[in-house]
């Protein structure tokens, strides 16, 4: 198992924690949040089975719950702090080889795949897109958030071992999904980004932070306006910084407000040695070719910011009008993660196994 260490003695790093040992670095080796991610690290690691571990993002959303004063919570562990109510031995496997359609390949789909595979059912994930991983493929973009692929390849392999099918480029229909006749439909398939109806929002210069992520809007050299300062607006921002001069802009009196302290003041430096500026309380009213007009919320003053570019990082809403065509054709359907309540992918595969542990 490879792992990035701090330098000590005269082995050449990052070297592998059976070097360390071998070679009398350390007598043993402590792994902390990785543990809380998958409490099988050791296991899986002294058995060779490095794909099989679950790794820690470094997302801290651990010690988020901690400091909200709720019990522990993970984002790759939908079990940690609950081990009481859901422990593997006691899954209940009772699919009798029924089939189950999961619609959407993103980490709510992935982790309730899995789980009613393991409890016998026959499961079928549809994918309209060429890969999986669902949003997290645009989540592991900006810096520093390479772990999320690697949760991608994760889950997949768990998705190949527990034996389920994936149909990636096809896109779910009341007819495909029928075909297969499910006893069951598990719907994971998302949001859409959020397009306020304001004037000039239809206009050439203006992209979601998602085409930006995706690679399909590329911009450079210009003054970009980034509407939203969530996690999303403000990671947006930092891929933008580098070819780009750009402004947040945030309704709400501050920016990232779901990020563990230490990660947003990282994230808030490295903003601000690019020269991002952050605007907070206000909110976009209009926008033209070369100008965004912005209204105080606290005073409603105007003010106008000058932008070539506009970028809207405004969340995402459930993508609603499928699931309700799903809903009013089959009998046995449930919504998770985004397409249920928009979150995070922790709120995504706690719910996708919270549902599948019951479906
Ligand atoms: C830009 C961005 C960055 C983010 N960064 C983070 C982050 O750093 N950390 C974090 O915790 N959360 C982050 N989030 C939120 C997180 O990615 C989502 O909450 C999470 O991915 C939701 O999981 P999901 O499985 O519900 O849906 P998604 O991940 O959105 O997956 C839905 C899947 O369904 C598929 N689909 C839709 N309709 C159909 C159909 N008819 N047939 C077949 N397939 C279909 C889609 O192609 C997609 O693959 C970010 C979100 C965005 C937009």
């Amino acid at each position: 198992m490879s792992i990035p260490v701090i330098a000590v003695n005269n082995i050449k790093y990052p070297a592998t924690a059976e070097q360390y040992l071998e070679e009398g670095v350390c007598d043993f080796v402590a792994i902390g949040r990785g543990q809380l991610a998958d409490p099988q690290w050791g296991n899986k690691a002294r058995d060779g089975r490095d794909e099989e571990i679950r790794k820690c993002l470094g997302c801290m959303y651990c010690f988020n719950s901690l400091g909200l004063q709720r019990p522990i919570e993970c984002t790759v562990n939908p079990y940690v702090g609950r081990e009481y109510i859901f422990d593997e031995e006691d899954l209940k496997k009772d699919g009798d080889g029924r089939t189950v359609a999961v619609v959407g390949g993103g980490p709510g789909g992935m982790q309730a795949a899995v789980l009613c595979a393991k409890r016998g059912y026959k499961v079928t994930l549809f994918e309209q897109n060429g890969a999986l991983g669902g949003t997290m493929l645009l989540a592991a973009k900006p810096p520093h958030k390479e772990m999320i692929s690697q949760l991608i390849k994760t889950m997949e392999g768990e998705l190949g071992r527990a034996g389920v099918k994936v149909l990636l480029n096809t896109k779910a229909t009341v007819e495909n999904v029928g075909a297969i006749k499910p006893y069951g439909i598990i719907l994971a398939i998302g949001g859409s980004p959020i397009v306020p109806s304001i004037p000039g929002i239809d206009a050439q210069n203006v992209c979601t932070a998602e085409q930006v992520l995706s690679g399909e809007v590329s911009l450079s050299g210009r003054k970009i306006a980034i509407i939203g300062g969530g996690v999303t607006g403000l990671e947006t921002a930092e891929v933008l910084s580098q070819d780009n001069t750009v402004t947040v802009v945030e309704m709400k009196k501050d920016v990232g407000d779901t990020l563990y302290i230490t990660v947003k003041m990282l994230l808030l430096n490295a903003l601000k040695s690019a020269g991002v500026t952050i605007l907070t309380g206000q909110k976009l009213t209009e926008i033209r070719e070369r100008n965004v007009f912005l209204s105080a919320v606290s005073s409603n003053e105007s003010s106008v910011l000058e932008a070539d570019e506009v970028v809207l990082a405004m969340g995402v809403r459930p993508n609603r009008g499928l699931a309700e065509e799903f809903e009013a054709a089959f009998p046995h359907v449930t919504r998770v993660g985004d397409v249920s309540r928009p979150a995070q992918i922790a709120d995504a595969v706690r719910e996708a196994n919270d549902k599948a542990w019951i479906f």
